[in-house]
């Protein structure tokens, strides 16, 4: 019988110093060698550039942009618009610097206001899947003013650090989607009288990230602590795109759109005004008036809406986008040999609870998943091998179901 080896034949350490001994012809490996060795295996694999280089030829252009988002995200073309010249405008300044000349371009961070579930978070999650530089989402409501219960502000540089798998060089040239950014704003008109560490405090903290300046970064996130080692990560050029919803700022919007028309700009018919989506025409003055304090506001210079969902666009995302929800399930089915299908009134008929309950896109998922649930958790054991599911079946699982007791009364 082989004799087991006793001590790494790396580190020399014994059995009782590691957590696992693997053994071979020649000798043992212990767990934290193999790690480190596999370590080594895939950094000398990919070779010596780091996976976020950029080069000229691969630049999408925004027209290529926006087709790409096109395919996971129905409508809300001006989002994209802009979205698209700011993320190309973004490569470029990386680009410039290698052959630099005098003129220097500048940062274009990016602010998007729309209703909750309207594609924001999706609009940043797949410009990620396109671009090949790090790329973190983080959430606004987390942050707190240093040195008070929360997240320092910094610990949004944490997350894209960790997303760069701590490349500093790649993470400084990265983008971060913060969301939420509407629940910083101040929480009164007035300059604060007593301090607002969640608001106010937070954007005079973010000021710094977004005008760019070197950020001490605790590698590990949370709370800086006096012993910790730091990483230094300049911010010049991680591009910045915050999403909120800013509940209620349409009241705000329609007041100026109001006082212009009864005042000087009385010309301006008010008709022509489109009542139904009034965040269109949003201006940073609105943002103000909503407690974003100017400072924020004018290191923000892209401002972009989204359009809220109605019953053709929520029709569409159930379908139409690469990984829509249906096809999704379809895939699911699929994997255990099942050949699903569904009439075409189910999806009406999805939308209109979903309308109903005021779910939105999201709820659009809890529908679904409340009407395949049975099928889900019988059919991979059964024989049948299809299902088609028509109006009547949906209905009567979605009646069974919890997410039919949302519905408001
Ligand atoms: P937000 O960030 O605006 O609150 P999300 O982007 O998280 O909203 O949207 C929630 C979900 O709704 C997404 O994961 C997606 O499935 C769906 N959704 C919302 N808007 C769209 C859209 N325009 N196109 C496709 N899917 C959408």
């Amino acid at each position: 019988m082989a004799k087991t080896a006793e001590r790494c034949a790396f580190c020399g350490r014994s059995e009782r110093d590691v957590n696992m001994l693997i053994n071979g012809i020649a000798g043992a490996i212990c767990d934290e060698c193999s790690q480190r060795a596999y370590e080594i295996v895939k950094e000398q694999m990919s070779g010596p550039k780091s996976s976020f280089g950029l080069n000229k030829e691969e630049l999408p252009k925004p027209e290529d942009i926006k087709k790409f988002l096109d395919q996971y995200v129905i409508g809300q073309d001006d989002a994209k618009r802009y979205l698209a010249v700011s993320v190309y405008n973004h490569y470029k300044r990386l680009i410039q610097k290698v052959t630099s000349d005098d003129v220097e371009i500048e940062k274009s961070n990016i602010i998007m206001v729309g209703a909750t579930g309207t594609g924001k978070t999706l609009l940043a999650r797949t410009i990620a899947k396109l671009l090949h530089v790090p790329f973190a989402i983080v959430d606004a409501t987390v942050l707190t003013e240093a040195g008070y219960v929360g997240e320092d502000i910094e610990s949004i540089l944490t997350r894209l650090l960790q997303a760069a798998d701590y490349d500093v060089d790649a993470a400084q040239r990265g983008i971060v989607f913060i969301d939420e950014i509407d629940k910083i704003a101040r929480k009164s008109d007035n300059p604060s009288i007593t301090r607002d560490v969640s608001g106010e405090g937070v954007q005079q903290g973010l000021l710094k990230l977004l005008e760019g300046s070197i950020v001490n970064v605790p590698p590990q996130g949370g709370r800086k602590h006096p012993e910790q080692k730091m990483i230094a990560v300049d911010t010049k050029n991680i591009l910045f795109v915050c999403g909120g919803a800013f509940d209620g700022i349409e009241k705000k919007i329609a007041q100026r759109l109001n006082t212009r028309v009864v005042g000087y700009a009385a010309s301006c018919d008010i008709a022509q005004v489109d009542r139904h989506n009034l965040l269109k025409y949003i201006t940073p003055t609105d943002l103000k008036s909503f407690g974003l304090i100017p400072e924020i506001i004018g290191r923000l210079p892209i401002l972009t809406y989204l359009n809220p969902l109605d019953r053709k666009t929520l029709r569409s995302i159930l379908t139409e986008p690469k990984n829509s929800i249906i096809k999704q399930y379809v895939k699911l089915f699929e994997m255990d040999g099942i050949k699903l299908t569904f009439d075409e009134d189910v999806f009406e008929f999805i939308v209109d609870k979903a309308l109903e309950f005021k779910l939105g896109a999201r709820g659009l998922r809890s529908i679904v998943e409340a009407v395949m649930m049975d099928a889900m958790y019988t059919m991979p054991s059964a024989k049948k091998k299809t299902l088609h599911v028509t109006v009547e079946y949906a209905k009567e699982k979605f009646e069974k179901s919890d997410v039919n007791r949302l519905q408001i009364a």
